[in-house]
């Protein structure tokens, strides 16, 4: 028998290596800007096109490369960040893993530009797909740009799978925050299409922060610095009147490095227990430094998860830092003009002197019993939470199909017109109904025939029925789902929470779940299943749009969007009974003619007009 294991081809190995790293645009742009920063650059600019889809280009004033560098750079595991694999566990630099650079190569069309300063000319090296196009010398600046080009152009499924550019243009934004904020001193700059976002000067953490989230938090951030021999902490976190509904303004970084981590989002969180009402959340843009060597920073690929060696006491440690820091801003009367009143509600000042021998106490008292006590190692990525001090966990890796069967959606489980006998009797010599190109159903009336676009139709049938919902006539159906979390961009949980009881009504089963995490549990029949995610992200871009530059009231917006997010699209195919109940559904509407936003659902083919134009009279 012949031998059949054969070793994967590079480009191949790159491509299936690339999905761990690059997810999306905004993968790309947090790998790229970060090997700016460790090229010591003082200037990054970051300029994107179509939300990155098309074009993503970082270009920095950093060390550059040599011409053999900069072919290797693009090489698997090639890596200047570590020598011996003792600096690994002393790493301090952004990049070490040497797969950047490779991954992005794979799966994108990739033109590195880079000059080191010592050097006359640069080096200019295109690759598509992992294969190099060309080399050659090039004029330019000391520094490296580096532009990917039509990202996943060769991986359509991957391609396919991105979300709308808002959406994509928010993680863009999300990640150039991140870095910007790790450093203060360096100038950043972003333009999208042309048009200048960013614009960062450097400056110190408050001028960023304040740049960045805007003005009217300079005055309602408080300082927060603490050493003790195990670790620093340092930043800003928000007075309580800076606490808000929606999240996003939630930051912690570990050694420079932006983290999630819902643990030490609770443990900071609860230094304002009795500050804020509990369902907002607090400010906090919050700096970690611990000695590499405490915690594993290797543990997922995308590197925003780390393991601390200590987690509880790095958790005492940020509670107490952020209630030492509350109660100081209490005491000190030019920042608080009702400091009377105020100061009774921040309790006793904790000493943080105290506070190492404090938390070592209480992890070695057995009677010690953290709320919660996560492990980071098992964590599944996106799917756990703190939820008012109950540890849950719930993963979305479980196929709902497993065990329950979902209604299909569709126009089938839509209920059947009521049909009396001789409604029945007609249909057995119904005219006929068809559909055309799977976008058009024809049916025939008296007078001649008329053309039905069904996704125009279908938006105007959802629309009323969403809309009698939120007006709070309408029950309505709903599918059970394993509860699936759901984390939306930082802008998109505020709309998210104003929007709960809308969502409700219209059936979706959705909890906040701290920060911009949500948890699903049922979702309304018309959407997709396995799609209830997505739908609830397309859904809410299209609300934005409806509602800030249409200036729609919420209901109305809102039951615009879904009813174009979930109504059946042009090019499906309809059987002849979906077909009946589609113009049965739309001519029981009391406006058949028009969608929500003003399109025909319909053209009517008058018979004697039609004679006309073939000459008879
Ligand atoms: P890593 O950052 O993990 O080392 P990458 O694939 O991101 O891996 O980059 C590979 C190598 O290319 C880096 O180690 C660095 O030597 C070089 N490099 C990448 N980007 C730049 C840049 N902007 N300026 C200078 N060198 C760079
Ligand atoms: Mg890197």
């Amino acid at each position: 028998m012949s031998d059949i294991i054969q070793l994967l081809p590079d480009s191949i190995a790159n491509q299936i290596a690339a999905g761990e790293v690059i997810q999306r645009p905004a993968s790309a742009v947090k790998e790229l800007m970060e090997n700016a920063v460790d090229a010591g650059a003082t200037h990054i600019q970051l300029i994107i096109k179509d939300a990155g889809k098309t074009w993503i280009q970082v270009v920095d004033n950093g060390c550059g490369m040599s011409e053999t560098d900069a072919r290797m750079s693009f090489e698997r595991h090639a890596t200047s960040k570590i020598r011996t694999a003792d600096d690994l566990f002393a790493i301090r630099t952004m990049g070490f893993r040497g797969e950047a650079l490779a991954s992005v190569a794979a799966v994108a069309q990739v033109e590195l530009k880079t000059r080191q300063i010592e050097n006359e000319t640069g080096t200019c090296i295109s690759i598509h797909g992992s294969e190099v196009i060309s080399q050659e010398p090039v004029q330019m600046q000391a520094g490296t740009s580096i532009t990917i080009k039509n990202l996943f152009y060769n991986v359509p499924a991957r391609r396919n799978f991105l979300k709308s550019n808002t959406v994509e243009m928010r993680h863009v934004v999300d990640e150039f925050q991140r870095v910007a904020l790790a450093y203060p001193h360096l100038a950043f700059q972003l333009h999208h299409n042309g048009v200048e976002v960013f614009h960062l000067k450097e400056g110190s953490l408050r001028q960023r922060i304040v740049a960045l989230l805007g003005n009217q938090y300079n005055e309602r951030l408080v300082p927060v610095e603490e050493n003790t021999s195990v670790l620093k902490i340092y930043g800003f976190i928000g007075k309580p009147e800076a606490a808000r509904k929606l999240r996003g303004d939630q930051f912690i970084f570990v050694n420079n490095r932006f983290i999630k981590s819902p643990y030490l989002h609770h443990g900071i969180s609860s230094a304002y227990e009795n500050l804020i009402p509990a369902d907002t959340h607090p400010l906090y843009v919050l700096f970690m430094d611990i000695d590499p060597a405490r915690i594993d920073v290797n543990v997922h690929p995308t590197k925003q998860e780390i393991k601390f060696e200590d987690e509880r006491i790095v958790y005492t440690f940020v509670s107490t830092a952020a209630k030492h820091a509350l109660g100081k801003y209490s005491v000190t009367p030019t920042l608080d003009f009702d400091r009377e009143t105020s100061f009774d509600r921040y309790g006793p000042v904790p000493q943080f002197a105290q506070v190492e021998t404090e938390a070592q106490a209480a992890v070695n008292n057995a009677n010690y019993q953290p709320s919660w006590t996560p492990d980071f190692a098992t964590m599944p990525q996106d799917h756990t939470r703190v939820h008012q001090g109950v540890s849950q966990n719930v993963s979305s890796n479980v196929s709902p199909s497993a065990t329950y069967t979902i209604p299909s959606r569709g126009l089938d489980e839509l209920p059947e017109p009521a049909m009396n006998a001789e409604a029945e009797q007609s249909d057995k010599n119904a005219s006929p109904v068809f559909q055309l190109h799977n976008r058009y159903v024809v049916s025939q009336i008296k007078s001649g025939f008329i053309l039905v676009d069904q996704q125009a139709a279908h938006e105007r049938i959802l629309y009323d029925k969403y809309l009698s919902n939120l007006n709070g006539q309408a029950g309505h159906a709903q599918q059970q789902l394993f509860p699936q979390t759901i984390h939306v961009a930082t802008a998109d949980a505020e709309v998210m929470m104003e929007l709960l009881p809308e969502m409700r009504m219209l059936g979706f089963d959705l909890h906040p779940f701290g920060g911009t995490a949500f948890v699903l549990h049922g979702a309304p029949s018309d959407v997709q299943q396995g799609d209830e995610v997505d739908a609830i992200e397309k859904m809410l871009d299209n609300y934005k749009q409806s509602q800030q530059v249409l200036k729609l009231p919420t209901t109305e917006a809102l039951a615009r969007s879904m009813a174009k997010v979930n109504a059946i699209k042009v090019g499906k195919a309809l059987t002849e009974k979906e077909c009946r109940s589609l113009l049965d559904q739309l001519f029981a509407s009391e406006s058949p003619f028009y969608t929500a936003d003003g399109r025909h659902t319909f053209i009517t083919y008058n018979l004697r007009e039609l004679e006309k134009q073939f000459g008879r009279k």
